[in-house]
């Protein structure tokens, strides 16, 4: 199989021709049809977060379809699309995980970090934590559902009920979550970079009631916000904006020093918090309401082999919506057909 392979940290990743991976027990074997591209990639790509396997493929918001599964793996029928997350594997005996808080278990392995990814034609996933995916959405908009879109719906969910909620930083995962939020009846106040204001008219047209400059007060206090930027000082920021009761929520994995602030501050029962990974409910959970709402995701597409141009797109800022690797499996000489048992669960047809 072809792959994009991150070889070394801080350098950029090359096209490879590796062997097929193998389904070991309790996993499917998926040809990957699409990949979300998401900020951790260029965490780890950058060397922000600092043990992933090596060499590696990137990529966890995986959208495949299952060709063969594993000893004992019976979840998944032959050709039933699946999607495969970041949270690879968990160990099922810790303390997280044995009080329903997996997405924090001390041996969790990661996909596309310590577990290889979706830059690839090929990836196997362990079936328990794959996702069926909502049939309404094609494999490249339903690709940053798993990541963007589940890991911002766990950061919603730790601001509680917030009224009038800001969101920092405006890309993948806020331009989903805008919709979440302004679907369950909230305010949501967009800031972006000063200057932005493209992404400031995207977020409008998202169902913003009010976007600006991160460092513009919103016309009301908020009762919640999510750093979606891996900026600290948006943290003290959005503290400043918020009324009382208010929780701020870093929804991402690696972010820059947060600076001093004054006790009063965070003073009238405001906190900081941040989120990590994601469980399946979260997954199961999200997925449910992708199909009901339904979101439109803004998705700007590469072939594989400009996997490094995808990150760049994050990188700089540019990308309004979310990076996706639409990966060309016309090749692998699969057969497509839905055979009799998928038809019988119902899976989408492609
Ligand atoms: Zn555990
Ligand atoms: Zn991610």
């Amino acid at each position: 199989m072809r792959a994009m392979v991150l070889e070394r940290q801080r350098q950029p990743l090359g096209l490879a021709e590796l062997p097929d991976p193998r389904p070991g027990a309790g996993q499917v074997l998926l040809v990957v049809s699409a990949c979300g591209v998401c900020r951790t990639d260029l965490h780890i790509a950058d060397g922000e977060l600092t043990e992933p396997r090596l060499p590696l493929a990137m990529g966890h918001q995986i959208v495949g379809t299952v060709a063969e599964a594993g000893e004992g793996a019976e979840r998944f029928a032959e050709g039933q699309r699946v999607g495969v997350p970041w949270l690879g594997w968990t160990c099922g005996e810790c303390r997280y995980c044995t009080s329903g808080r997996e997405n924090l278990c001390d041996r969790a392995r990661f996909t596309g970090y310590d577990l290889d990814g979706g830059y690839a034609e090929l990836a196997v996933a362990d079936e328990r934590y794959c996702f069926p995916i909502p049939e309404s959405y094609p494999d490249e908009q339903a690709a940053p559902l798993l990541c963007a879109g589940l890991i911002g719906y766990r950061a919603l969910r730790l601001v509680g009920d917030a009224e009038r909620i800001g969101f920092y930083g405006f890309g993948a995962s806020a331009h989903i979550l805008c919709q979440v939020a302004a679907h369950q009846g909230r305010r949501v106040f967009a800031f972006t970079r000063a200057g932005d204001e493209e992404g400031q008219a995207f977020a409008r047209e998202l169902g913003a009631e009010w976007a600006g400059a991160s460092d513009e007060a919103p016309p009301e206090p908020l009762d919640g916000a999510i750093v979606f930027a891996p900026v600290g000082a948006l943290m003290t920021t959005a503290l400043q904006a918020s009324a009382k009761g208010a929780r701020v929520v870093s929804a991402g994995i690696h972010m820059s020093d947060i600076p001093s602030f004054p006790y009063e501050q965070l003073w009238g029962e405001r906190s900081l918090a941040s989120v990590a990974n994601l469980t399946r409910r979260d997954g199961e959970e999200f997925m449910a309401l992708a199909s009901q709402i339904p979101i439109r995701t803004e998705v700007e597409l590469y072939p594989l082999e400009e996997a490094n141009e995808a990150l760049d797109s994050i990188r700089s800022g540019r990308l309004h919506g979310a990076a996706v690797l639409q990966i060309d499996v016309s090749g692998r000489g699969r057969p497509r057909e839905v055979d009799a048992e998928c038809e019988r669960r119902g899976r989408p047809r492609r």
